[in-house]
């Protein structure tokens, strides 16, 4: 057990931190109120190699684990950029790719998510099956050697900004007839793929959107994999780099609120000394702190077991770092409001803004009590109730 980075992960951190701080929190605010995007701060990211630290090294990647791309994420939310698609487009994708693409998917799309110039979104949330995914009613019926695909998704993070959406669907099994699950790469100016924007309560560069697909024609490689049977390990294959690195984030998102209140706390005085002597002030920031360290250290563990292939295991930490780091940066945000009296509301002190995302990381990608849910049935040995 070994609880320092190694000297690559070090660099990696100290040059990914560095990268955020050139451009800061103002910078993605600007993005995020003006309804642009952080372009140049993915682009650099790209080219530096960051987007693409856990893509194979044969792809264009580092060839690094999750262990880096989780350093990535937690480091840019640490300087006040927390970007979304970093989960989605590297830690989901480019996983499912890796794992279960075919070669041409692999050698398609890898580089390119590597280098940032492509990005693919994920869709798997319906209207009707919301955390259920057994009901998913998007359905991909057979059309020659193609395919059609309708249905419905929502709170489809950066659909405007993809080239691509990887969509949950569901093919009818030819020998039982049932449904199951499937995954297909969808282009975003595909004919009968439309969709709308979300008014979300969230500032953030990354929108979530409604997609309806409408009869959208595919060909037969849009489907991920070759093997039909490929799509439920597929879509799993992803879950556990999504809850590792949105985790990574919110303890990057923690520690940079903590650090705008510390530093605030130790300048602003109000009774002739800083509000950071009194106890009242000092004490939850503490707490916090050792919130946002304690949900860190399940993230590292989750990466460490999925990086040596211990899925399972992966599995569990990775929804107890999840749970963790989200109720942790919830606390940090919160808490650093609090300390910073009205400053802590305005935009210009830029911890406020942080509120809207930090509690949908609550519910998203998965919500607390499915995590609740995971963990009573799979360590607890619960019976479920649904
Ligand atoms: C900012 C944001 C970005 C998102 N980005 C994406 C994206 O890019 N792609 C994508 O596919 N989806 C995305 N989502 C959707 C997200 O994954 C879902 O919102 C989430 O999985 C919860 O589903 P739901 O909203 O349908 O809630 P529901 O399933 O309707 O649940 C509502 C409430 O009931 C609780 N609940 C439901 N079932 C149970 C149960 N059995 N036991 C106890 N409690 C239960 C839930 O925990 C929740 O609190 C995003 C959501 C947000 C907010």
């Amino acid at each position: 057990m070994d609880f320092d980075d190694t000297p690559e992960q070090r660099q990696l951190r100290d040059a990914v931190a560095a990268l955020g701080r050139r451009y800061g929190h103002e910078y993605y605010l600007e993005k995020a109120k003006s309804g642009g995007h952080t372009t140049e701060l993915w682009n650099e990211a790209g080219k530096l190699g960051y987007l693409g630290v856990s893509i194979p090294a044969e792809y264009g990647g580092g060839g690094g684990g999750i262990t880096e791309l989780a350093i990535v994420c937690e480091e840019l939310s640490a300087a006040g950029c927390p970007l979304l698609l970093l989960v989605v487009s590297p830690a989901i994708v480019a996983t499912i790719l890796a794992r279960h693409g075919t070669e041409a998917q692999r050698q398609r799309y890898l580089p390119a998510i590597a280098d940032g110039t492509t990005k693919v979104v994920f869709a798997i949330t319906e209207p009707e099956a919301g955390s259920n995914f057994h009901r998913l009613g998007t359905v991909a019926r057979r059309e020659g050697d193609g395919w059609l695909l309708s249905g419905r998704k929502c709170f489809i993070s950066g659909v405007d900004q993809a080239q691509h959406v990887l969509v949950v669907a569901r093919t009818a099994d030819e020998a039982t007839g049932k449904l199951k699950p499937a995954l297909f790469l969808v282009p975003t100016d595909a004919p009968g793929l439309t969709r709308s924007q979300l008014d979300m309560e969230i500032v953030a560069t990354d929108k979530q959107f409604l997609l309806y697909l409408d009869d959208v024609r595919l060909p037969a490689d849009a489907l991920v994999g070759e093997d039909p049977e490929v799509g439920l390990p597929a879509l799993f294959a992803g879950l556990n780099p999504e809850r590792i690195t949105i985790a990574a984030g919110s303890v990057g998102t923690g520690r940079y609120a903590l650090s705008r209140a510390a530093s605030y706390a130790s300048t602003r005085s109000v009774w002739g000394r800083p509000i950071g002597t009194h106890q009242g002030v000092a004490h939850p920031l503490a707490h916090a702190q050792i919130h946002v360290e304690l949900a860190g250290l399940m993230v590292a563990k989750a990466a460490a077991r999925y990086d040596a292939g211990r899925d399972l295991e992966a599995g569990t930490a990775a929804n107890m770092a999840k749970y963790a780091a989200a109720e942790a940066a919830a606390l940090a945000v919160d808490t650093a409001i609090q300390s910073m009296g009205g400053n802590g509301m305005t935009t210009e002190y830029g911890v406020a803004t942080l509120l809207g995302m930090t509690r949908a990381t609550r519910i998203a990608p998965v919500s607390r009590e499915m995590i609740l849910n995971y963990i009573a049935q799979h360590v607890l040995r619960q019976d479920r109730s649904y």
